[in-house]
């Protein structure tokens, strides 16, 4: 498909809705989706179509958001593609059944096995600002573990809404996987439907409807919610350093990035230095301004165009760098602001939009504390400094995943499990996290039934069998009543025998050292008592 030929946004008719969800809810129970064969032809299959696609999703992701090229193939269309190369390669590895792990030997009789199982028909509800590789990426995972799926893609990115829904409709098995394009009402009636699970990307405010709305039908979900993610500069840093990765942070997607660093707090001592690389650095990135430059996306629509002018309006900060605006492009240049303290709207309101308030604080301290008031379970956190510095902000200031010495990296590895933490969100997705986030891990066991006579101590009358079954399944503690380790006979016998060593291989690494030292010793003083070969 070309990308003149995008269609115009429609909503799917509510009435067809029920329907679609049944029918992805026949197949997944006509066993289609389970086989290792058919989850990897589709996958398969998913990859091509949006290689097909990919100049119709990038003309599409330019009209919804003004995303440059390079962004749309590096974190939409070659993200997504690169996630079913690297799923596809390691499905069926994936998919095997696991022993349990340190079984007593009667237990290992009875083969105590996780299988993997689908968990069944999911909803999956996307977010705007990645319009592919948030709708694309839970739906690589659902497939991969064996589901059928209903995606909702986020309304607010209408052209890739329709692309994608063309993607699915042309590519996927229609009895298993379907769009339902659409806004509140759509979702609403989305809702109304019994899931076997729900994935949701967005803001927190929408998160707490769905995960109230699963609760009534005790639906498990994934939550992947927003930011006020906390970014750290300590007088140790390198001031160039940090602010050519904090502003990539803020000049990707024009800010519109769930992991952007919300604020920034700089020591005192470092702020001069660190103001002055912003403005070389943003020179250098944008040597003509960001508004005619191709690398510069746009605001998604004029509510958020109005939503981030109000913050800048509203804030009792100076503006250091930036603040041009065109509501006609839904321009916002990146703008840098001083405030003044820590209940600046601009510090305790998501952004998501380029725009960077930096605080000055007068030690970590202070900042850690700050981070911890504004948002105690924030989505991202980067730190600048030193090793302790930044040990210490990552020891006492908790997030969902973290950068150190850059702005979200972390979130930039395809196969690192992506999630939130607290009100940041639940549950991970992404590489081998996505197939897990979409299978049930179920405990099995079979019992021969020669084992008869060695279990029927379990069985009542009870009387003179407690102490038998106790000497069976009694467990000796390694810790005495002051909570402090025992160190028995094993360990010794590890320790003394396995040179330290607290494990079988570990003793033998360093068996295979002591003996490499002594032989490398002894040819070293030319000794004739090494056997020929090792001369
Ligand atoms: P949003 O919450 O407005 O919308 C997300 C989805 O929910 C859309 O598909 C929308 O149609 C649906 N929705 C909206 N209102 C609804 C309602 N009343 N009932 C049912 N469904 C409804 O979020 P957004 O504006 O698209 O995205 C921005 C937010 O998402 C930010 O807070 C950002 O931090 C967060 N986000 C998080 C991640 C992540 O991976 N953690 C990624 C991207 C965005």
């Amino acid at each position: 498909m070309g990308p003149s030929k995008i269609s115009p946004f429609e909503a799917t008719p509510i009435d067809s809705i029920p329907a679609t969800v049944n029918l992805c809810k026949t197949s997944f129970h006509a066993q289609t989706t389970k086989p290792l064969s058919y989850r990897l032809t589709q996958l398969r299959k998913l990859y091509w179509g949006i290689d097909d696609y990919a100049d119709a999703l990038v003309e599409s992701c330019k009209q919804d958001i003004g995303k440059p090229v390079f962004e749309s193939f590096i974190s939409e269309i070659d993200w997504c593609k690169n996630d079913i190369v690297f799923v596809t390669k390691n499905l069926e590895k994936w998919m095997k059944d696991e022993a349990a792990p340190d079984m007593a030997f009667t237990n290992s009789l009875l083969k105590p096995t996780i299988r993997k199982e689908p968990l069944g028909t999911i909803l999956v509800i996307g977010a705007y600002n990645f319009p592919v590789q948030l709708q694309l990426g839970p739906v690589i995972g659902a497939i991969a573990a064996g589901c059928s799926v209903v995606l909702k893609p986020s309304e607010v990115s209408p052209a890739t809404a329709m692309v994608i829904k063309k993607i699915v409709e042309e590519y996927l098995d229609p009895n298993s996987f379907a769009v339902v394009n659409g806004g509140v009402p759509e979702t609403t009636a989305l809702l109304n439907e019994k899931w076997d699970k729900i994935f949701y990307t967005g803001s927190a405010q929408v998160g707490t409807i769905i995960a109230k709305k699963a609760a009534e039908t005790l639906t498990p979900v994934t939550l992947e919610l927003g930011g006020l993610n906390p970014a750290f500069i300590t007088k140790n840093a390198d001031p160039r350093l940090a602010a050519r990765r904090l502003l990539w942070g803020k000049l990707l997607n024009a800010g519109q990035v769930c992991m952007s660093e919300n604020y920034v707090m700089v020591e005192k001592e470092i702020l001069p230095a660190f103001i002055e690389q912003l403005k070389i650095t943003l020179k250098e990135f944008f040597p003509n301004g960001q508004k005619s430059s191709e690398d510069f996306a746009r605001i998604v629509n004029k509510r958020h165009f109005q939503r981030i002018k109000k913050m800048l309006d509203e804030t009792s900060g100076e503006i250091l760098i930036g603040g041009e605006m065109d509501e006609s492009q839904n321009f916002i240049e990146l703008t840098v602001v001083q405030v003044q303290d820590e209940n600046d709207s601009t510090v305790v309101d998501e952004i998501f939009g380029p725009i960077m308030p930096l605080l000055a604080v007068d030690n970590i301290e202070t900042a850690i504390r700050t981070a911890n008031k504004v948002h105690s379970t924030p989505l991202g956190l980067y730190a600048f400094g030193s090793k302790a510095e930044t040990n210490k902000i990552l020891n006492e200031v908790t997030s969902g995943g973290a950068s150190i010495n850059d702005a979200y990296y972390h979130g930039s590895i395809p196969t690192l499990a992506f999630g939130g933490v607290g009100n940041s969100g639940q549950g991970a997705y992404r590489g081998k996290a996505s197939f897990d986030s979409f299978t049930h891990r179920r405990s099995v066991t079979t019992t021969p039934g020669w084992m008869e006579s060695m279990i029927s101590v379990r069985y009542p009358p009870y009387a003179g069998k407690l102490p038998q079954i106790r000497r069976l399944t009694q467990q000796k503690p390694n810790f005495d009543r002051q909570g402090k380790e025992i160190k028995g006979v094993g360990y010794w016998f590890s320790f003394v025998f396995g040179l330290g060593a607290n494990s079988l291989k570990g003793a033998i690494a360093r068996w295979v050292v002591v003996a490499l030292v002594a032989v490398g010793f002894k040819k070293a003083q030319g000794n004739s008592s090494l056997p020929p070969w090792l001369r």
